[in-house]
């Protein structure tokens, strides 16, 4: 067994990247498609429909589908509960897909699928000791301790998206009750919110000027005028980046992690993003922690939370616990 083919799904919060996966971990066939604008039925038909172009590209025999979504979830009932940035609420996510796929799948939060493949693959690898961000739409937390996936007690936990560092700072996003949340400060959300109020109050800049264009501001664009040198755009990244740090020393003073792995949209900044972040963390965190730890950018990029679903859809099909939900077809 597990000889076959894969599928893993990726569910953010603005766009699904799902591939199929060979034993020897390439990724064979691509898609991806938008999520904004989805009802519940809308986004499982679109996640179902994604799932099978995928296998239709393939043509052989799909062994496992493993998913990783933004959601949090009860491990006693194998319900998706609650998701922040995607209409996800109280599904049960694992068995309508098996059902409707008709083969075993696996569901994750998208974050574990990250922080699992960047601990087995990539930046982490050989480390027991991981805690991951992602910086997208929300903030995604995964914890990979004593060389497994942390979910808490019932599968709610690892949301570390959703600390708090600002007691009475702004409401957060979405579907989150809670108010200055790291997600409300420090996301690719958060850093187009800096540039806009800065841009206001300098037009006269690389980043004025291409609004001025009629260029959307995105992650991607604050990102490309940083790294070319536009004072206001590198400056957004920076502020974002030192919130980033304020909750990496949170993280770090509580876990004592090996590696502190950033991904998602927004570490296309790198160093202009890492830089101020690890400049915070010495100045505020406690030794010896901060002095050993590594804060890299993550290696997978935007494919890590495919391929980590990938490698528990691989799991999955060989008959190994992942403690993540799992669901045959009926
Ligand atoms: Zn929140």
């Amino acid at each position: 067994m597990a000889e076959g083919h894969v599928i893993g799904v990726d569910l953010g919060g603005t766009k699904l990247l799902a591939g199929a996966v060979g034993s020897d971990l390439s990724v064979i066939h691509r898609t991806n498609r938008p999520v904004l604008g989805l009802t519940q039925d809308q986004l499982v038909q679109m996640v179902a429909d994604a799932v099978e172009e995928i296998r239709t590209a393939v043509g052989t025999p799909i062994e496992a589908v493993g998913f990783g979504i933004p959601c949090t979830f009860d491990t006693r009932t194998g319900m998706a509960v609650q998701a922040v940035n995607v209409p996800l609420r109280d599904i049960a996510f694992a068995e309508v897909m098996a059902n409707r796929l008709g083969v075993p799948v696996i569901v994750d939060n998208d974050a574990n699928c990250h922080v699992y493949c960047e601990a087995k693959l990539g930046i982490a690898q050989g480390a027991s000791e991981v805690v991951l961000l992602t910086l997208g739409t929300g903030i995604g937390g995964g914890l990979f301790l004593r060389g497994e996936v942390y979910r808490g007690w019932i599968g709610g936990g690892a949301e570390l998206g959703h600390m708090v560092v600002e007691m009475n700072g702004r409401p957060c996003q979405g579907n989150c009750p809670n108010w200055g949340c790291l997600e409300s400060v420090a996301s690719g959300s958060a850093l187009v919110r800096e540039a806009s109020l800065a841009v206001a109050r300098r037009p006269d800049t690389e980043l004025g000027a291409a609004l001025e264009e009629g260029r959307e501001l995105t992650g991607p664009l604050i990102t490309e005028l940083a790294n070319a040198g536009d004072p206001v755009a590198a400056g957004a990244i920076e502020t974002i980046g030192r919130a980033l740090g304020v909750g990496i020393v949170n993280l770090l003073n509580i876990f004592n992690p090996q590696v502190v792995v950033v991904g998602g949209g927004v570490i296309a900044a790198g160093e202009l993003l890492l830089a101020p972040a690890r400049g915070v963390m010495m100045e505020r965190a406690l030794a010896p922690g901060k002095d050993v730890v590594r804060v890299e950018a993550a290696r997978y990029g935007p494919e890590a939370g495919m391929i980590g679903a990938a490698l528990f859809a691989r799991e999955l099909a060989a008959g190994r616990a992942t403690g993540a939900i799992e669901a045959r077809p009926s």
